[in-house]
């Protein structure tokens, strides 16, 4: 599988009279590129040289994403459900009916009993208006958004360790590093586009890749330290870390004095972790852990990339922590070539998280519980702080409100609740009890078999906004065509605010206005975009946040001078390591983590409707080592079965001598892999322990799969839920 593909960029090859300049709608990278169209139909990808970071590079998926604007699948009208089936209304109806139900919910169980669950896709306006929809328009506090699955942990670790919530270096900025940390980041699959070149300069240089993972991803090259470690076990690994570099006198002292605090009661907490301890532990050759040690410890330049390996967690926060607490000690943050650097999986993870669709957070990273900031917020959006609702639900306990009937009421975009959350069978049932669901969807999914009301939604193609890529950069995506549905997003938020009496805070007709707002909104906060401009963020390749006044360049860098907590130091936080809650026995012997394919993203509900995505990469399977493969019995050909406390599943199955023997790998852009998770929380950053999954593994005892035959119960075909295909598409 390529890694990159200029194929469909070689040459123009249509004549496609217009062009207009955006990025790619998948992961958090925002490649630039370029639509050739004629304003109505998207004919091509053209390599955009000027993209900041990316210079034109683009993976497959990037260069098939416009497939999708003119899709035959797309949903062009509203849709009403009728029984088990669904049907075309017009849009003042559809409007009217969705508005209607949560005012009645509302009135009869109360506003709590409404709730919104976003997506991390999303421009930053659209983040903005679903944030005060929520609470204004609903008046409810139960928004959460996607992004919950993704890197809650890291942001709630840098908001612990540093003040803030964003990648603290440039990633170009390893064209300096003398060495680079890898920790459970799968660079080939998630981000194939730069990075994997990024990384062969430091190898060039003579520099050192090291790798902590339980799987060796492609990226991971000969000469490459691999640590694979048991998982669950990355805070002893990092904890053992600063023990060792601490014993070697490689701490640098003069940083740990004068820019942090907290260093001897987080390094009394490692103190438990030595060599022989972690080597048990996390099961890694106490060799190569002492020459990690030694490696990292001496390496003046120093860049660490985790992105979801550790955060992905029962004890995501903790794992993040241990990880800032050895870059803290080797004063390997706030200088070029180095940062511990949080690698944001979706399009608009970071400004999914800046933006106020958490439930416990207003616009511009402001506190929900924060009195100081409620005033802000409030004074700006011209209401009274009593107004706004408090912190609410996370997106697993909206889900869970809803099985217990606390929550009747769920407006949700661009989320696809019913593959991407944690124990699907029972979010099958969730959903189901809801009595008025509305989702705003550009294509029908998995979980809009629950719906009431779908409203059509747009595509990157149709839509103006800005991004923040994983690096903090806010970078501008322009509108190609017209929306297909002939609504822009903002148009259906606008007016079904109108018709919860609210209009007045909804006056948006263009992305530009709500920015305008939020440039307001955002002045003197946390997050601070109030000197980015529309202009600017074109003329200049994006800007970093934060960015104060318009003469001010914006932030590449962070953290040179102070850190964000009001004494401008960083916090060591001591961690002590707890294991899963629940761990492999005999029963279920061997780990289940998950994880991305290049070809596909988040849960395939534009991808795979791609052909040559879906030829690259057509069904669900299990990746196994061939020694387990052998111990249990498992020949070329036959199906798989995989047994959790939650599920069991049927799929096909690769050999990887890459993984540890005791642990599988399952993609989860399709719905076995999350029915055999279980809906377990970190207690601070509330995400699911997708990463580790006790499972039984067994040859099935079912007739042989074809590749990729799946479950049938896990599939959402068109028969089995009364859509009309021509009306909805192929269903994912
Ligand atoms: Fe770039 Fe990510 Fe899009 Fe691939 S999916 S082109 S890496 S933004």
């Amino acid at each position: 599988m390529p890694i990159t593909s200029t194929v469909h960029m070689a040459k123009r090859r249509s004549d496609a009279p217009e062009v207009t300049t955006t990025h790619c709608p998948y992961c958090a990278l925002n490649c630039g590129l370029q639509l050739g169209h004629d304003g109505t139909i998207v004919a091509e990808t053209i390599r955009w040289k000027g993209s900041p970071l990316t210079g034109g590079a683009l993976c497959s998926k990037g260069v098939s994403a416009f497939e999708q604007v003119n899709h035959a699948d797309r949903i062009t009208m509203p849709l009403r459900r009728r029984g088990n089936d669904f049907e075309e209304i017009g849009w003042e109806d559809a409007l009217d009916e969705a508005a209607a139900g949560f005012l009645r919910i509302a009135g009869e169980h109360g506003r709590d009993a409404n709730a919104v669950l976003s997506g991390g896709s999303l421009t930053n306006e659209k983040v903005y208006l679903m944030g005060k929809f929520a609470r204004l328009a609903l008046k409810t506090p139960h928004i959460d958004y996607n992004g919950r699955f993704c890197m809650t942990s890291a942001g709630a670790a840098n908001k612990l360790a540093f003040g803030a919530d964003r990648m603290m270096t440039p990633l170009d900025e390893l064209r300096r590093a003398e060495v680079a940390v890898v920790v459970g980041a799968n660079i080939s699959a998630a981000f194939p586009v730069v990075l994997p070149k990024l990384l062969d300069g430091v190898r060039r240089r003579g520099g050192r890749v090291i790798v902590v993972d339980p799987r060796a991803s492609r990226f991971v090259k000969p000469g490459d330290l691999h640590i694979a470690n048991r998982p669950g076990t990355d805070a002893i690994v990092f904890n053992g870390l600063l023990d060792l570099i601490a014993k070697a006198g490689l701490v640098d002292s003069k940083f740990v004095r004068n820019r942090t605090t907290g260093f001897e009661a987080a390094l009394a907490a490692a103190a438990p972790f030595d060599v022989e301890t972690v080597a048990e532990l996390a099961d890694v050759d106490a060799a190569l852990f002492n020459e990690a040690a030694q490696l990292i410890g001496s390496a003046d330049r120093c860049m660490y990339l985790h992105g979801r390996g550790p955060e992905q967690q029962v004890g995501g926060v903790d794992n993040v922590l241990a990880i800032i607490n050895v870059g803290l000690a080797c004063g390997h943050v706030g200088r070029p070539g180095s940062g511990v650097n949080m690698l944001t999986g979706q399009r608009n993870g970071q400004g999914g998280r800046e933006w106020g669709q958490r439930c416990n957070q207003l616009p511009s990273g402001r506190d929900i519980e924060d009195p100081g900031d409620r005033a802000v917020v409030a004074e700006r959006w011209g209401v009274d702080p009593d107004d706004l609702p408090g912190i609410g639900k996370t997106y697993v306990e909206i889900l869970q409100q809803a099985g217990r009937g606390e929550i009747k009421g769920l407006l949700s975009i661009c989320t696809n609740m019913n593959v991407s959350s944690p124990d699907l069978d029972r979010v099958d049932e969730q959903m189901a009890g809801l009595e008025h669901v509305v989702m705003i969807e550009p294509f029908f999914s998995r979980s809009a078999r629950f719906a009431d009301i779908v409203l059509p939604g747009t595509t990157f193609a149709e839509e103006s906004g800005t991004i923040t890529t994983l690096e903090g950069r806010v970078v501008r995506i322009d509108q190609a065509v017209a929306p297909l549905p002939r609504r822009s997003d903002i148009d259906i938020i606008r007016n079904l605010a109108r018709r919860l009496g609210v209009s007045q805070h909804f006056d948006f007709h263009r992305a530009r206005e709500v920015f305008d707002e939020m440039r307001r909104v955002s002045a003197g906060g946390p997050v601070d975009y109030a000197g980015i401009t529309y202009e600017r963020i074109r003329d200049e390749g994006g800007v970093f946040w934060p960015c104060p006044d318009e003469k001010h360049p914006g932030t590449p860098q962070l953290y040179t001078e102070r850190f964000h907590h009001d004494d401008g130091r960083a916090r060591f936080r001591p961690v002590q390591p707890t294991p899963p809650p629940v761990v492999v026995d005999a029963d279920y012997p061997l780990v289940l983590t998950t994880g991305r394919v290049l070809a596909q993203f988040l849960s395939g509900n534009q991808t795979m409707r791609i052909e040559a995505q879906q030829t690259l990469e057509p069904a669900c399977f299990v990746e196994v080592h061939p020694d387990t493969a052998a111990r249990v019995g498992l020949e070329a050909g036959v199906t798989a079965s995989l047994t959790s406390r939650q599920a069991t599943v049927e799929v096909a199955w690769r050999p990887n001598p890459g993984l540890r023997d005791d642990t599988l790998f399952m993609p989860y852009h399709w719905p076995e892999c999350n029915r055999l998770v279980a809906s377990d929380l970190d207690p601070v950053s509330k995400i699911p322990g997708f990463k580790y999954t006790p499972v039984l593994l067994a040859p099935s005892s079912a007739p042989r799969a074809a590749t990729g035959q799946v479950d049938a119960s896990a599939s959402t075909t068109a028969s089995s839920i009364g859509i009309n295909r021509a009306v909805a598409g192929s269903m994912i």
